[in-house]
């Protein structure tokens, strides 16, 4: 499959149109993918109500200009996403705003989407979800652009592609996925599910400023200049992780991938088109606190009893938090609740999935890796 990875350095929009174009080009044009007329869904990650130089939300201009090149080959084309949280019109008013996709759609004519409906489908070729739970937004285009930002993950290791279209399950059915799939590796089957069901005829990564550290929300933004797309999301983003030093058995969902025959273990058959990955290679990029290190081979017996005390653990810190109740809100198996106005854990309830530390507006909470898993996965 063919990948287009090109050099980027900033978000001037004329640069951001030329490379995009570019990109587009080097996998047969827009033309290969869309119709004139046809309704295309931006299908950016909208995790939150946050402004785009901190580095969590695909950026506006980057959104500008894909918009502004479908509109001008004559597309329609729809903002949209299902941030964490509640999928209710007030709060998508609020993130547009923040993050930029206000702007971008008074500039560019195109939609912002405000259809909060869901439906639920058959998925006759999926491995673990035989029906998912959709936002109706995907029943009101012809197509899906998928729109991520290269950010790291405290559950997944890595948000790419293939993890940004979670956000077409509707903002709080979100939580019961982590609740029927506590385990990475069955959560991350269930990522790839979804993405194979709903099938963006594209993809088009923002890594020109990603998300290093304690991703999606709360690590720190990292100057990685390049623009990657393709139509494979698997190949996409192994190569997004081979440029941060990931390979694909560190990744859940591209491990995974490979294991279900989607993509390879190297890429030795991804038709790289564009600048050289050497020259774009980023070897201090840091890692999700959880996910730090990389796996030794061990036993799946030793693995299985020492799982609890490998697991990373929420972490809230006090003097930072706000109080909104947010965490509490979004915990899935309810294992937070809000005393005088802080956060305090059942820890045994508590099934590492991190959506707290994803929706704190605060960056109040850290993930701790275990001393024991710190020594395992070194
Ligand atoms: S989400 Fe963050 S700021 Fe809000 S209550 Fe929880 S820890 Fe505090
Ligand atoms: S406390 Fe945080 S990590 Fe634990 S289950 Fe709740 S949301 Fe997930």
């Amino acid at each position: 499959m063919t990948v287009s990875v090109l050099r980027c350095d900033n978000y001037e929009l004329n640069q951001l149109r030329e490379t995009i174009k570019e990109s587009l080009d080097n996998l047969g044009g827009l033309e290969a993918f869309i119709k004139i007329g046809d309704r295309v869904l931006l299908k950016t990650n909208l995790l939150m109500k946050k402004a785009p130089d901190e580095a969590t939300t695909t950026h506006p201009m980057f959104v500008r200009a894909i918009a502004e090149l479908l509109i001008d080959y004559g597309a329609k084309v729809l903002i949209g996403d299902s941030p964490g949280g509640p999928f209710l019109e007030i709060r998508m008013k609020n993130i547009y705003k923040a993050t930029g996709m206000q702007e971008v759609a008074n500039a560019t004519g195109a939609a912002l989407n405000f259809n909060l409906k869901s439906f639920t489908v058959e998925s006759k070729g999926s491995l673990l979800l035989n029906k998912i739970e959709l936002t109706d937004m995907i029943n009101d285009v012809d197509k899906i652009i998928n729109l991520p930002k290269l950010k790291t993950h405290g559950l997944t290791v890595f948000t790419g592609a293939v993890k940004n279209l979670f956000g077409l399950i509707p903002g709080t059915i979100k939580g019961e996925y982590h609740v029927r799939m506590p385990d990475v590796n069955d959560f991350s089957n269930a990522l790839i599910d979804i993405c194979e069901h709903v099938k963006p005829v594209l993809h088009v990564m923002d890594g020109i400023m990603s998300m290093e550290g304690a991703g999606p929300s709360s690590g720190v933004p990292k100057k990685t200049n390049v623009i990657i797309a393709s139509d494979n999301p698997h190949d996409l983003d192994k190569v997004a992780c081979e440029l941060i030093d990931l390979g694909v058995m560190d990744v859940p969902t591209l491990r995974l991938a490979y294991e279900r025959g989607l993509t390879s273990v190297d890429l030795s058959d991804v038709d790289i088109k564009g600048d050289s990955l050497e020259n774009l290679r980023i070897w201090d990029f840091v890692k999700a606190p959880a996910n730090s290190g990389r796996k030794r081979r061990i036993p799946k017996p030793i693995m299985a009893l020492l799982v609890k005390q490998l697991k990373s653990k929420p972490i809230f810190n006090d003097s930072k938090c706000v109080g909104c109740g947010d965490c509490e809100l979004n915990c899935p198996p309810k294992a937070i609740v809000m005393i005088a106005r802080k956060p305090v854990v059942d820890y045994k309830k508590c099934i590492s999935c991190f959506c707290c530390q994803e929706l704190c507006p605060a960056k109040a909470i850290d993930i701790k890796k275990p001393l024991l898993s710190k020594i395992v996965f070194r």
